[in-house]
């Protein structure tokens, strides 16, 4: 299919910046979470943020979750006013269980429930193995891996265990092929999807269901510039992909709306993977992602 001829009716309305639509198409019913209460760990920026609106543009609540308060009440400020639906922003590391637990008391005291989690909070760079400090693989585990278990297991005994309640974690696919330059966010995130399948097995019993929304490359977020979208677009590589695009920030919110959601109230233990076929056909070329981090190392020391 040639490029430019998806059909681009049915892409849905986003924004680059960290900043809320102007205008919103709902897809599914407006009152799909109506009066219910999420909590989204990193939705002060990128894709959390985006999930956080659309959530609250259907009847939700949120709490916004992550180190930087200040970016959070200002995002909190911006949820609010578009949406009309409370925004609460509160400071956690999700390598610290204990700021999870504050967080989460502080939620139930003043929203009284959660029946969703999501576990989007990461951080990713590319770096080559043989140059990645072993810290800085530590970092990336406890961040992405530990820092889900972390907030999953709080929610749990805090929460789901007596209530029921669904998890969706944000997963990546670039462990599936050994994504050049990624060993510590490809590692981090099979070991996520591997969570979700024990958790779903566990934890089903109780009435919570845990799935997972593995993005491709999506525009307008920290992710997409870090690792090379930019470059990667003008060099024509999303030729490569079967949609021939990126992808955008509030089509991983439907995806993640849908599983949070009852319309997926019988599926638990899943991926969806949301990446417009890319990672199936994507290069995984070394050199080309050697020569771009060689790039941007010389001119992030300049
Ligand atoms: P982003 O805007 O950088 O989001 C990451 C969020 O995690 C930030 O809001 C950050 O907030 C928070 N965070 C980082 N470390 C934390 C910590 N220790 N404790 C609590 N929060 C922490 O990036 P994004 O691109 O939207 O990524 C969102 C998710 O999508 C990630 O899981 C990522 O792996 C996944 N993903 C993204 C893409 C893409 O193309 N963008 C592709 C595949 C997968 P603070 O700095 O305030 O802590």
């Amino acid at each position: 299919m040639a490029e430019g001829s998806q059909r681009t009716e049915e892409l849905p309305e986003d924004v680059m910046s960290d900043d809320c639509m102007s205008s919103y198409t709902h897809v599914y019913s407006p009152d799909l979470l109506k009066d219910q209460v999420a909590f989204i760990t990193g939705g002060g920026s990128g894709i959390g943020f985006r999930i956080a609106e659309v959530f609250m543009r259907h009847g939700c609540d949120v709490v916004i979750a992550s180190r930087n308060l200040q970016r959070l009440t200002e995002a909190a400020e911006k949820l609010t006013k578009a949406t009309g639906r409370r925004c609460l922003p509160l400071a956690i590391d999700v390598r610290q269980p204990e700021t999870i637990n504050t967080a989460i008391d502080r939620t139930l005291e003043e929203l009284g429930r959660i029946d969703i989690l999501i576990n989007n909070a990461a951080g990713n760079f590319l770096c080559p193995a043989s140059s990645l400090s072993f810290n800085a693989f530590k970092t990336v585990l406890e961040i992405d891996t530990m820092g889900t278990f972390n907030a999953s297991k709080v929610v749990y005994e805090k929460w789901f265990k007596d209530h029921g309640g669904s998890i969706v974690n944000i997963s990546a696919t670039l462990g599936y092929k050994g994504q050049a330059l990624q060993v510590h966010a490809g590692s981090a995130k099979a070991a996520n999807d591997a969570m979700t399948k024990h958790l779903a097995v566990e934890w089903g019993p109780s009435g919570v269901r845990v799935n997972t929304v593995a993005p491709g490359p999506i525009s307008g977020t920290e992710g997409y510039r870090r690792l090379g979208g930019p470059h990667a677009e003008n060099a024509g590589a999303f030729s490569s992909i079967p949609l021939q695009r990126a992808g955008n920030k509030t089509e991983m919110a439907h995806a993640v709306l849908f599983l949070s959601s009852r319309a997926a109230s019988y599926i638990t233990g899943s991926v969806l993977v949301a990446d417009g076929g890319a990672w199936l056909t994507s290069p995984n070329d070394v050199h080309r992602l050697l020569g771009f981090w060689s790039s941007e190392m010389k001119r992030d020391r300049k």
